[in-house]
């Protein structure tokens, strides 16, 4: 109810500025501060991303809340209050963790991330979806990136918060996150309302990488042309700033994305053992499989090309093989083949 949200949308601004004042104002706050510290988070990053403390206690937020004359049961369904197991009441949600602000596009904070001071679990814990927040379609830092996004027709992906907040000191105005959970088609659609390339910058680690190949169709299904940020040694963006400095970040990683199908084939080679016969050979299999599920025959010869060259083969040799393996795909997609051909129309197959 219009109402109830906008009652919502009040106490989670009034959460924010409770939290950001008790990290960096009181006794409460003295570890948190050292833990960002320790991160190299600085302040004007803390008062930008509005990053705050709950403490260790069980009635913090609900007091402040309780004494403000909120329906706590109405705040408990917001996500910002848990109700106690024996129905006598509410406490709070969050408790000793570093809290992130969550905002809808217009600036507005809708929900929290909270973080451990070290190794707990979990490490993050979000709120839960209410009539504000709905992690599916929500993108972290939208609101401040969206204007360098527009302008660039531009956004850049990232897994974790702390990547977009040393992303963005290190001038990466056009990052934005998803909330730990799968990457949606709704966001797709958000980013393509607002750009055209999308650069996924995930973490370097095998289940950052499994990602990225999970969300690439996603974004491709909507026309947003792809691109992919790696990252070397399982880093994670906030790790390679941390150990490289921003310049580095900037030069050696946002400005040098490979393609989504030189992605494909780098992924495809780590699974492989490439100084075994075996090894080899399924590799090139698979690599001109991949080739050859692009539409433009330019791009096919451009990587058989490189194919070739890696394992001395020559390029007939693979366009051969790719031949092969398209007109099996006609078989099984009859349809594709009415749409290609239109297109072709007769052109020589690569
Ligand atoms: P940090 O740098 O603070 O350790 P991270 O962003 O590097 O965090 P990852 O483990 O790489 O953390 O996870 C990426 C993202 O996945 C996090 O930013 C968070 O959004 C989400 N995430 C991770 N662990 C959890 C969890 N236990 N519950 C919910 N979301 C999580
Ligand atoms: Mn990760
Ligand atoms: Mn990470
Ligand atoms: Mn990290």
């Amino acid at each position: 109810e219009q109402r109830d949200r906008k009652i919502l949308h009040e106490a989670h601004d009034y959460a924010a500025r409770y939290y950001h004042y008790l990290l960096l104002n009181t006794e409460f706050g003295r570890a948190a501060k050292a833990y960002l510290r320790d991160r190299g988070m600085t302040d004007k990053l803390i008062d930008q991303f509005m990053i705050g403390y709950a403490p260790d206690r069980w009635d913090a937020l609900t007091k402040f809340l309780e004494k403000r004359d909120y329906s706590l049961s109405l705040m408990e369904q917001g996500g910002l209050l848990s109700a106690k197991n024996d129905g006598s009441g509410y406490v709070d949600r969050f408790r000793d963790r570093i809290m992130f602000p969550i905002w809808d596009r217009d600036g507005k904070v809708i929900a929290f991330a909270g973080r451990v001071l070290g190794d707990g679990q979990p490490k993050y814990l979000n709120s839960s979806d209410s009539m504000l927040f709905h992690k599916s379609r929500s993108l972290y830092n939208f609101h401040q990136a969206r204007p360098s996004i527009r302008k660039s027709r531009k956004v850049v992906l990232f897994e974790g918060y702390m990547d977009v907040i040393k992303a963005w000191q290190a001038g990466v105005h056009n990052g934005v996150a998803t909330m730990g959970t799968a990457f949606t088609e709704e966001h797709a659609e958000i980013m393509r309302r607002n750009a055209d390339e999308v650069i996924i910058c995930y973490d370097g680690d095998d289940a950052g990488q499994a990602a990225a190949l999970k969300t690439i169709p996603m974004l491709e299904k909507t026309g947003l042309r792809v691109w992919v940020a790696l990252l070397p040694g399982r880093k994670d963006p906030d790790e390679y700033i941390a150990e490289y400095g921003p310049q580095s970040f900037l030069r050696e990683i946002m400005d040098q994305p490979v393609s989504v199908t030189k992605f494909r084939l780098i992924f495809l080679r780590k699974s492989h053992k490439l100084l075994e016969e075996e090894g080899r050979k399924n590799y090139v299999l698979e690599g001109v499989r991949i080739v050859a599920e692009l539409d433009s025959p330019t791009e096919r010869e451009f990587y058989l090309k490189e194919l070739s060259r890696e394992f001395g083969l020559t390029l007939d040799v693979l366009k051969q093989e790719c031949f092969q393996i398209r007109e099996t795909m006609r078989k099984v997609h009859p349809q594709r083949d009415k749409d290609e051909q239109s297109w072709n129309n007769g052109m020589n197959e690569g």
